[in-house]
């Protein structure tokens, strides 16, 4: 029996959300005194698989079949599920990314394994029961879930593991196999980038803006701040039900659930809704002219303030720290 981790790429580069994701299937492989396999489908260059070793894979397989070049979800199950089983994996890991979310359920059935999405802490195996830590009513609280099949996935919440560097060589090896006519019904012919933004799932670090901004013309601070901290920009649901902020970017019950290391909530109130899509940021700092905002209960830093005085004084605060 081993770990395999699946290691997806954007564009040929790991995020750190994947790194995490081995450094977790590697601590995973040590509880039960196993291997390592991290799987990488697409063009990734060998400078960039064998950073995958850095993070503790004993062994790298890389698929690089042209039909594979842009992500089908389907197809990817079926490489994953046969590279677990090539290399008689127990547990397959995976980072509960927006693509991760459509792999697990899939690979799940193709091994008969149990799967929990949204992972927040290594398995705890006591007595023969197998049982994981999770994120659950859109981070409102948190489940724990015990898998009973022989085989078992889990997809793993990005910056919720931390990633440390073993550095070790490791075996990078061609992994061919035969994707099936069933596989490839649908085909993703290209991708548009719409812009070069941080993408807000990913994003290590997020600055919000709520109805606090007042109205759309007044983002562009919030659009620098986020600039000069390579931040992704979310929003309160007011904020994109009104049309100054895309939809995509409305954070909470009703919107995405995101787990930064730092959310920067500025002009938001901090309602429950609100909070459930942003109570598992490691950091909260809170900018809010009302020091009686609820937001401040669950704000690890508050300043209590005006906005527009706020947040310019401290893009140039960063401008300067950074010269
Ligand atoms: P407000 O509550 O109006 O707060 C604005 C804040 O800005 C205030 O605290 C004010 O003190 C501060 N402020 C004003 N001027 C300044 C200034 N110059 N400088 C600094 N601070 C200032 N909301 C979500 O966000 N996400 C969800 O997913 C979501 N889902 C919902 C689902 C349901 C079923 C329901 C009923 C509601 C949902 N909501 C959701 C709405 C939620 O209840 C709140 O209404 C919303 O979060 C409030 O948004 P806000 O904080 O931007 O605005």
């Amino acid at each position: 029996m081993s770990v395999l981790i699946y290691t997806e790429n954007a564009g040929g580069k790991f995020k750190k959300s994947i790194f995490e994701a081995v450094c977790y299937a590697r601590a995973v492989a040590d509880q039960s005194n196993t291997t390592l396999t991290a799987l990488s489908i697409g063009n990734v260059n060998t400078d960039e698989l064998s950073a995958l070793a850095k993070y503790g894979a004993d062994k790298i397989l890389t698929v690089t079949n042209s039909q594979l070049k842009n992500f089908i979800n389907q197809a990817y199950a079926s490489v994953i599920a046969e590279a677990a089983k090539k290399e008689g994996a127990a547990i397959v890991v995976l980072s509960n990314s927006f693509s991760g979310r459509g792999l697990a359920p899939r690979i799940s059935v193709k091994l008969d394994a149990g799967v929990v999405d949204g992972a927040v802490a290594l398995p705890e195996q006591n007595g023969g029961r197998f049982t994981v830590k999770k994120t659950a009513f859109s981070g409102k609280a948190f489940a724990i879930v015990e898998l009973t099949s022989a085989v078992k996935v889990i997809a793993l919440t990005p910056n919720s593991y931390k990633v440390v560097e073993v550095a070790k060589p490791a075996k990078i090896e061609e992994f061919s196999v035969d994707i099936k006519a069933s596989d490839l019904k649908t085909i993703l012919k290209e991708i548009v980038r719409s812009s070069d933004k941080v993408s807000l799932p990913d994003a290590d670090i997020v600055v919000s803006g709520g109805r606090g901004l007042k109205g759309p013309e007044n983002w562009e601070m919030i659009e620098e701040l986020a600039g000069v901290l390579g931040a992704a920009t979310a929003c309160s649901k007011p904020v994109s039900d009104a049309g100054w902020r895309p939809h995509s970017e409305h954070v909470g019950q009703t919107g995405i659930a995101i787990s930064p290391n730092l959310y920067i909530a500025i002009g938001i109130s901090g309602a429950i809704q609100h909070l459930a899509g942003i109570s598992s940021s490691k950091v909260i700092v809170a900018i809010n002219k009302d020091p009686e905002a609820p937001i401040f209960k669950v704000a690890d830093y508050g300043i209590v303030g005006d906005a527009f005085e706020v947040v310019p004084k401290l893009i140039a605060a960063i401008k300067e720290h950074k010269a």
